[in-house]
């Protein structure tokens, strides 16, 4: 990456992708603003990741923290771009900086669009990951999940959550609900590591019998199939509690069933065939139908984008531009674009999850970051730099004073990891102690305690 001058980039949203965007250019000379709506750094690092999984979420928060010390990075945490929130999309543009990415991740919640979705005991699965890792808003919520919870899903997502109820919850039973069959499942060998010592393998065989003949249609061989998927069941993780763990194949959710009380009581399932479809294959319903009794229901089924955000949204996504270039990375993939005057926003760019929903893991996510940084570089080699950073820094915080919003800064974030380290008692959070309200974080940093 080549520069002739140093422009200013707000960025907005310090996870994977933007610390990935914020890195690359400030390493190319430029200054970097970070808004981010968290106090802390990290994103689904932060607030995603199991939390037990202390050496990755350590590893990647010494590189954050490293982009943090750097002159020309400035981080503002406690600042949310939207509609209400601390600025509008509108105003940031408005600061006068060279460029403005938006690398937000997928903060909206997939419509679940089963009837009784707003039963109790109903839950999307980022607010249960949430709920564990300790999220503002979130940390502090209690979430009932009775003795047998159905998480529909069968990805990485769906293992976390199972994680959580057999190892930290320990339920009775956890039933993972699979649209299509065995093969077809999407969660990374290597996590199943975490639950696979409590699955209740008789269940597993008896659940693979009942759909052999449908598996058998595409060509499937029901006992090499029951091979493929408890072959990888080795190296479990030791077991600490009785649950037992199985799946529920070829089965889509039609119904949530309650209880008086409107409390979760069962699944109206329907059964589902298997076509192919290419080289993959597609779930078609059969209109067959059965009860699945459970206490609670988690979907695990993807994020969408937040669309009250104030960016152009269409179906799930933020709207990117259509008009492909030949550059590779293609500019257009990362530039917003407004369909309803037919043109992009000029220097608005969009990276990671806020450009595709649930995309892949922290790898993917700064891959797409490094790439948006090389489009936004193209963007401001042929663009004389806008306001300076001084300029820029004072009118953001002039607005943020007249808001009376609470920015947290790299050196307030210090002491506050600081002051959670000094914790000893961790005996309501998993891996390591973190304050679950944003109030006792600010209260603490005013206080000068942190
Ligand atoms: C449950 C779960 C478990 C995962 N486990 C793993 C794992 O074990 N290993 C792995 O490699 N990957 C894992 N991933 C994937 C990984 O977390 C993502 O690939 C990555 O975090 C996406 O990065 P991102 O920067 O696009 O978005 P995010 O990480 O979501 O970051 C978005 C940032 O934007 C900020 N923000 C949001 N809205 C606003 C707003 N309106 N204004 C200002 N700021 C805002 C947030 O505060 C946040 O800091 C997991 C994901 C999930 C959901």
């Amino acid at each position: 990456m080549s520069i002739t001058n140093s422009h200013v980039i707000l960025l907005v949203g310090a996870g994977p992708a933007g610390m990935a965007v914020a890195s690359s250019l400030a390493k190319a000379g430029h200054e970097v603003i970070i808004l981010n709506r968290d106090i802390k750094f990290g994103g689904l690092a932060e607030y995603g990741i199991f939390p037990a999984k202390l050496k990755l979420r350590g590893g990647l928060k010494k590189q954050y923290w490293e982009l943090l010390q750097q002159p020309n990075v400035h981080y503002f945490g406690n600042i949310s771009i939207g509609k209400g929130k601390d600025l509008t999309v509108d105003e940031v543009r408005s600061l006068g900086a060279s460029a403005v990415v938006f690398s937000i991740g997928a903060q909206g919640t997939k419509a679940i669009g089963v009837e009784g979705d707003s039963a109790q005991g109903v839950f999307h699965a980022k607010d249960v990951v949430y709920h564990f890792n300790r999220l503002p808003g979130f940390g502090d919520r209690s979430f009932e999940m009775g003795k047998h919870v159905a998480i529909i899903g069968a990805g990485d997502v769906m293992v976390d959550i199972a994680h959580w109820l057999i190892r930290y919850k320990k339920i009775e039973r956890v039933t993972a609900i699979v649209r299509r069959g065995p093969s077809e499942r999407k969660y990374n060998p290597k996590e199943i590591r975490m639950v696979c010592a409590n699955m209740d393998l008789q269940g597993i065989t008896t659940e693979v019998g009942r759909i052999k003949d449908r598996l058998a249609v595409v060509g499937q061989n029901a006992d090499e199939v029951l091979k493929g998927l408890t072959d990888e069941f080795t190296k479990c993780e030791p077991s600490v509690s009785d649950t037992k763990m199985g799946f529920k194949f070829l089965a889509s959710p039609k119904r949530i069933l309650v209880d008086a009380n409107n409390r979760v009581r069962g699944l109206e399932m329907e059964e589902n065939k298997l076509e192919a479809k290419g080289t993959d294959t597609a779930a078609v319903g059969l209109k067959q139908y059965y009860e699945f009794p459970c206490d609670s229901v988690v979907f695990a089924v993807g994020d969408k984008v937040d669309e009250t955000v104030g960016l152009p949204y269409k179906s799930g996504m933020f709207v990117t531009n259509p008009t492909k270039t030949s550059n590779d990375p293609d500019d257009s993939l990362f530039q917003a674009y407004d369909e309803a005057t037919g043109k992009i926003l000029d220097g608005v760019f969009l990276a990671g999850w806020a450009r595709k929903a649930s995309e892949g893991l922290v790898g993917i996510a700064k891959r797409d970051g490094d790439w948006c940084a090389e489009v936004v570089s193209r963007h401001l080699a042929i663009r004389q730099p806008g306001n300076d950073a001084k300029t820029v820094l004072d009118k953001l915080t002039t607005i943020l004073k007249s808001r009376k919003s609470h920015p947290v800064d790299v050196q307030r974030l210090r002491a506050l990891e600081a002051a959670e380290k000094a914790h000893t008692n961790t005996t309501d959070c998993i891996g390591e102690f973190k304050y679950a309200n944003n109030q006792e974080m600010i209260e603490l940093i005013e206080r000068g305690k942190a």
